[in-house]
């Protein structure tokens, strides 16, 4: 397994303190859940950062809005319709903003030179290459959509290790971790005399749930999650726990773990965001309020801490800490994640894609809550388990676990 490769204090100054400039950033996902709590953060710091360029998917009011506020150079979105509509409108408003659409053009900014931070928050595979670009310019990558990871681990920790890029884990949870780790923890858990990391849970909306009143759950419900506001996809992949299988993947690669090496701990309060226990008895936890603008501005200020606008802990009123095993037979998708890591290869990309297109299936209203885990296990086993060794193999895995899902859900008529 490649072996995780962090930034290191002691080479680098990327922090401003030295360099006066403040440093260019580029918003992928700009106006999602972690986009929208990214320019809070960096709205509160205009010495430090500057927004070079934000992207949307379909929703141009949006990030129209957003470019009045945060007045980029680029902004980019899928359609060259929609790009068409928002480049007139921000010249109406007399903004220089430049606007370009599609695929290249997210590559493009994402390893702009104009670019020291990318924030990685485009959700799901369409996230991959925009974020791999980043990467591979080396740039100080946040990393927020873990599908890219999960779906090229071994590439992507590659690119990270031979660019030099700097990488931070803005997932709450590998963020926690990242905290409780020692600075320079490259090389495997062992050495650092790391024996476990824990990754918490809240265990979702629907714990507790049977297997009938699992069976009917809405849309509506799944995407109310108790603790954390989210978009819809990570909202519906956190009640099924793949959420969870997913950041299992996702640790093993950014932390070089093996998959028996975490624990999934649910902890319904979702006040302690991670831990790591040491060979000599110790666990080191982070905690703090669910609020992600905490792990964002971590990452934009690390090594430095710096105001994320979110309120104190108060303990008194959280008052008790809860711990719970997960129920993996209610919840299969974790087990589903935690098996396709350790056969490797393309299964974590399969199970990734699956999972995908079961989720959006699920959300039309064209799939029950609990037949995601059947379409995601009907094509793991319908799948040549292959190599992951080039993006090429991984896109391909991609492509046909969504077309044998896809294919499986017109078969149900
Ligand atoms: P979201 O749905 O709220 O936002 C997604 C963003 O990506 C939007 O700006 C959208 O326009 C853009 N986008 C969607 N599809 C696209 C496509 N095909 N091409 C280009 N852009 C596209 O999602 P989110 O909740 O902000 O999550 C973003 C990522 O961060 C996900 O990978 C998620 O797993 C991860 N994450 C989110 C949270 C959270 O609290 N929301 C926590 C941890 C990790
Ligand atoms: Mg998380």
């Amino acid at each position: 397994m490649t072996q995780g490769h962090f930034p290191d204090t002691a080479g680098r100054s990327l922090d401003g303190s030295s360099d006066r400039r403040p440093q260019g950033v580029v918003v992928l996902g700009a106006t999602g859940s972690i986009g929208t709590s990214t320019l809070d953060v960096i709205a509160r710091h205009p010495e430090r950062y500057r927004v070079h360029a934000l992207s949307a998917h379909r929703s141009r009011e949006s990030l129209y809005q957003q470019c009045l506020v945060h007045r980029p150079d680029v902004a980019v979105l899928d359609a060259a319709v929609d790009a068409d509509w928002l480049g007139a409108r921000l010249a109406e408003a007399g903004l220089p903003t430049e606007v370009r659409h599609g695929e290249q053009a997210l590559a493009e900014i994402a390893r702009a030179s104009e670019a020291d931070v990318v924030m990685a928050a485009i959700v799901g595979a369409a996230g991959l290459l925009p974020t791999l670009a980043a990467v591979q310019a080396g740039k100080r990558v946040l990393l927020a959509n873990k599908e890219a990871l999960v779906m090229s681990g071994a590439l992507f920790m590659g690119a990270v290790e031979q660019s030099g890029a700097a990488l931070l884990p803005i997932d709450s949870e590998h963020n926690a971790i990242f905290q409780c780790l020692p600075q320079r923890h490259r090389g495997g858990l062992e050495r650092h005399g790391v024996t476990q990391l824990l990754l918490t849970a809240s265990g979702g909306p629907f714990r507790g749930y049977d297997p009938e009143r699992l069976a009917a759950v809405t849309p509506e419900q799944a995407c109310a999650h108790p603790n954390w506001s989210m978009g819809r996809k990570i909202s519906v992949d956190s009640a099924t726990l793949m959420n969870k299988g997913l950041e299992l993947i996702e640790a093993c690669w950014l932390f070089d773990a093996r998959p028996d090496q975490i624990q999934v701990v649910v902890h319904p309060q979702s006040v302690i965001h991670s831990m790591a226990a040491y060979s000599d008895g110790s666990v080191i936890a982070q905690l703090g309020n669910p609020d992600m603008r905490t792990p964002i501005a971590y990452g934009l200020g690390w090594p430095e801490r710096i105001d994320a606008g979110v309120k104190p802990l108060d303990l008194f009123a959280v008052a008790r800490l809860d711990f719970e095993p997960a129920d993996e037979t209610a919840f299969p998708c974790l087990r589903l994640a935690r098996e396709a890591m350790e056969e490797g290869g393309t299964a974590p990309a399969v199970l990734n894609a699956a999972n995908e297109v079961a989720v959006a299936a699920f959300l039309n209203g064209r799939l029950g809550f609990t037949d995601i885990a059947r379409v995601v296990e009907r094509v793991r086993d319908a799948s040549e388990p292959r190599r992951a060794d080039s993006l090429e193999a991984v896109l391909a895995a991609d492509a046909g676990a969504r077309a044998l899902a896809k294919a499986g859900l017109e078969g149900r008529g």
